[in-house]
């Protein structure tokens, strides 16, 4: 069974600390009522959780393996894993909350699923489960999106979605997600599936509980292999925080584990072209909860950047935002640069391509003190499949050191 640890229950208004809540038009809260109804229903509901670890396994192809990486064990002088999301149907660990989710919409009798997107990553998983699922996929993005992402737009054409174009404001997912949520606000038999642990309560909580999987089997495997369920560091990277949370979702109430979340520096923290969200954000409401966001002096949010577009996202979920000012998560960030590097250093020294976003937590191995008593983990959210144009025309020489 799943279940929640002291760090991830939130109160009953949807805080973790100061972070949470449901900022959303009034005319939401029936819809969000619903489902924390029904959310509250499936945690405990032992057939629900069946059919979730039956389709993870063979559907998904789960467990995931968590691979000693011999190489990175020799330079850093100390045990490293990498738990391989990236085998992952789809190719990483997104499919793990589209499928809890899409299972709560059929418990709840909702006929058709919408989802925002800005890279495509989760629209396509999001088509994907409706396609096993035969549910009706709209998702909506950004008019710009669709044009940077046609990969991805293509593959979820293919699996039978509608994606329809945001063209008002930035034309970029912030836009995608204002259709989504007026969209919702007029379709009672639409579920609105969200990909990260952001968005109003009980989003958040809700998938960083779908997601506790990956750090549910680290504790076995690790176990099977070192003897001992508990790393001493966990490291992953961060754009919503999903793949983070469901890594450290089993470890945050043993503080012995040290927790590092990696955000994207972009061109550098201070360059002011970043999605370092805990370095350079505050306080304010993103997306439906109060949260770390980028934001001018007129709380408008700033655009972000990275060249990764999973990490390219303007705040971070609020289980993030709190742990992270109560001190149990650690943040450190990555520049693009170094992150290029660094997938190129997992290719060669292991024969395994990662997702520019894993690529960031990799790089963060420079920037830790480890010590021989270390055993680290880190997540490989996804694969790099997608990211092989970038990686061809980086400039090994004319990067920044
Ligand atoms: C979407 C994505 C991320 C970032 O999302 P989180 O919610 O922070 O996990 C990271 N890695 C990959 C491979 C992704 O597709």
């Amino acid at each position: 069974m799943i279940s929640e640890k002291k760090y991830t229950v939130v109160d009953d208004l949807g805080f973790y600390g100061d972070f949470g809540g449901a900022f959303v038009p009034e005319l939401l809260r029936d819809n969000l009522e619903e489902l924390s109804l029904n959310y509250n229903l499936i945690k405990e509901d032992e057939a629900f959780q069946n059919e979730f670890i039956s389709l993870l396994k063979h559907y998904v192809g789960r467990p995931s393996p968590l691979y000693l990486s011999q190489k990175l064990t020799n330079e850093y002088q100390c045990p490293i894993f990498l738990k391989r999301e990236d085998l992952n149907h789809t190719g990483s660990h997104k499919i793990n909350n589209a499928i809890g989710q899409i299972l709560l919409a059929k418990k709840m009798g909702k006929t058709e699923i919408i989802a925002e997107t800005g890279a495509g990553q989760h629209g396509v998983a999001t088509a994907t489960v409706c396609a096993l699922m035969d549910m009706k996929c709209i998702v909506f993005m950004g008019e710009k999106d669709i044009e940077r992402q046609a990969p991805n737009v293509q593959r979820m054409k293919y699996l039978g979605a509608e994606v329809v174009p945001a063209t008002s404001g930035s034309k970029t997912l912030k836009d995608a997600t204002n259709d989504a949520i007026r969209y919702w606000i007029n379709h009672t038999n639409a579920y609105y599936l969200i990909g990260s642990v952001v968005g109003p309560h009980p989003y958040p909580a809700m998938v960083a509980l779908f997601q506790s999987v990956i750090s549910k089997e680290i504790k076995t495997q690790l176990k099977e292999q070192t003897g001992s369920e508990n790393p001493t560091k966990i490291v992953a990277c961060v754009g919503g925080g999903s793949n983070a949370a469901g890594a450290f979702y089993e470890y945050y109430d043993n503080e012995e584990v040290e927790l590092i979340a990696v955000e994207a520096g972009g061109m550098g923290v201070d360059s002011g072209h970043t999605a370092a969200t805990s370095a350079v954000g505050n306080p304010g409401v993103l997306h439906g909860s109060l949260t770390l966001l980028m934001q001018d002096e007129y709380g408008q949010v700033i655009e972000p950047y990275s060249i990764s577009a999973g990490l390219d996202y303007p705040g971070i979920g609020p289980l993030h935002a709190h742990t992270i000012q109560v001190g149990r998560t650690k943040s450190i960030s990555v520049t693009d640069d170094e992150a290029l590097k660094a997938a190129k250093k997992l290719a060669v020294y292991e024969g395994i391509i990662p997702a520019l976003e894993s690529a960031h937590a990799i790089a963060a191995l420079d920037k830790i003190d480890f010590s021989s008593k270390d055993v680290v983990v880190i997540n490989l959210s996804g694969r790099g499949d997608k990211d092989m144009e970038t990686y061809l025309n980086f400039d090994f020489d004319s990067a920044q050191s």
